[in-house]
């Protein structure tokens, strides 16, 4: 049995991001939707993919393996996301399990990311995480510091990094952040921007978000 409001959830998010992004102007199809299916119950996940959802976030490397490495056999066109951050000696397992790592952060990781895609034959699509809001607890790298180190991992490091991505500060306009982030990947030539949780995918849409992260609008509150 699965949840028929999942579905009904889907829709209706899939709705307002068409609404946003007409009145921004946007083509419907610009803004991918990631499902963020962390620590949802296993039967909301089978009802996302009976719906025909297959583009996941996980913020955690082992709770996703868990969940989806035999999983992939069945969905060959399942694309998943590490939108947590990635401790040097999970990246492995990340590599080899993850489409994309949306949470590229410091110098030590674009390393041990290229030793491992050398390794399995297998490169991951990359983000670089900013910390918009410079909160000592979140990670990602300082919007001062962004250029530099996304020219060191591009050309010291030859890694093919497709966007950026943020997580605003809780209880501050997400808007500015939004805004920030996208001026620091124009400036260096980059095309995709992850932002967006349940709470302000609209306002991302309107600032040019290329992918929404939602969790709890699609699947509930977490447990
Ligand atoms: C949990 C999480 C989300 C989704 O949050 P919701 O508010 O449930 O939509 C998005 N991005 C990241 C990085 C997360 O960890």
């Amino acid at each position: 049995m699965t949840d028929p409001s999942i579905a009904e959830n889907f829709d209706a998010v899939r709705a307002r991001m068409d609404e946003a992004a007409k009145s921004a102007g946007r083509a419907m199809n610009d803004t991918s939707l990631v499902a963020i299916s962390k620590k949802q119950p296993e039967p909301r996940i089978a009802a996302a993919l009976e719906y025909g959802h297959r583009l996941f976030g996980e913020n955690r490397v082992q709770e996703a393996q868990e969940r989806w490495a035999d999983r992939r056999a069945d969905y060959p066109d399942l694309e998943l996301r590490l939108v947590g951050p990635l401790q040097s000696n999970k990246t492995g397992d990340a590599v080899a399990l993850f489409d994309v790592i949306e949470t590229l952060d410091r110098e030590k990781l674009a390393k041990t990311i290229v030793k491992e895609a050398d390794k399995q034959g297998r490169m991951p699509r990359l983000y670089v995480q900013i910390n918009t809001g410079e909160e000592d607890q979140k990670a990602g790298i300082s919007p001062a510091d962004a250029d530099a180190f996304l020219e060191t991992v591009r050309e010291t490091h030859g890694l093919p990094v497709e966007g950026l991505m943020c997580i605003p500060p809780v209880g501050e306009a997400p808007a500015m952040h939004f805004a920030l982030l996208a001026k620091i990947a124009r400036r260096n030539g980059l095309d995709k921007l992850s932002m967006g949780m349940s709470g302000d995918y609209e306002t991302a849409i309107r600032y040019g978000a290329t992918s929404v992260r939602v969790g709890s609008a699609l699947f509930g509150e977490r447990p």
